[in-house]
């Protein structure tokens, strides 16, 4: 189902408070949203083991603090557990943000990116930074693997540029220990560990606004599903 109807919008936010948490865990739906909260904590803790070691050299490479050009007309393409991920965040935290889903949806002209891209945010301009999907977390700090299967950390090009590191691609494992002092996370190995989860969600990977409605169905459903008796 691409859009819920009307009804089931309007029930998001009504069923949401009488979830009973510890049924939605057991949940087949809520075991795997709580497997991918672990890999995003990881992705967290190598990100901060990364910017801890630049610190300890005194290097500065970081995003500027009003950019976040790297969302701006993208449209980041997701697994269906990270939109239910998604979709868990905007019903039980941000349930006026849903409005913008389906706003964008009912465009005929459709805007080019991500619905909750707020290109006011000044240098907050993620609306769900916290359900945000992996692809947006590993934005500036991750590695690609190159064909011989070797890391590479490519600076952002709106990084500001540091003679410290003056290249703007560090290839190999070795190059960028010795240049940063610790290795970003690989954002191939992170790929591969959230489609451990549902391994049959590879062929369902969509864009975000496309997997997001019938994603909000089902977290609803069994939200509503688990609700505490009234
Ligand atoms: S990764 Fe690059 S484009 Fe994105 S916010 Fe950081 S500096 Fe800006
Ligand atoms: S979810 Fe947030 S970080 Fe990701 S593309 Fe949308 S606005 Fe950018």
């Amino acid at each position: 189902m691409d859009k819920p109807s009307d009804d089931v919008r309007d029930n998001f936010v009504k069923i949401v408070p009488r979830a009973d948490e510890s049924e939605f865990d057991r949940s087949v739906l809520g075991m795997n949203l709580k497997a991918l909260a672990r890999i995003y904590d990881d992705v967290a803790q190598k990100q901060q083991n990364f910017a801890a070691a630049l610190k300890l050299r005194g290097l500065s490479v970081s995003c500027p603090r009003d950019c976040g050009l790297c969302c701006e007309h993208f449209m980041p393409d997701i697994l269906p557990v990270e939109a239910d991920m998604l979709a868990y965040h905007l019903l039980l935290r941000r349930p006026a943000l849903i409005q913008l889903v389906f706003q964008d949806a009912d465009k005929s002209a459709r805007s080019d990116g991500c619905p909750f891209w707020n290109a006011e945010g000044r240098g907050r301009n993620c609306l769900v930074y916290e359900g945000r999907p992996l692809i947006c977390r590993l934005f500036g700090c991750s590695t690609v693997h190159s064909k011989k299967g070797e890391p590479v950390f490519a600076l952002c090009k709106q990084f500001p540029h540091n003679p410290q590191v003056p290249q703007r691609r560090y290839i190999g494992a070795q190059q960028i220990q010795d240049s940063f002092g610790a290795i970003p996370p690989a954002m191939s190995d992170y790929s591969a560990m959230i489609l451990g989860i549902e391994p049959d969600g590879v062929s369902s990977r969509m864009p975000l606004d496309k997997a997001l409605p019938p994603a909000l169905n089902r977290v609803a459903l069994m939200l509503q599903m688990t609700a505490k008796p009234a």
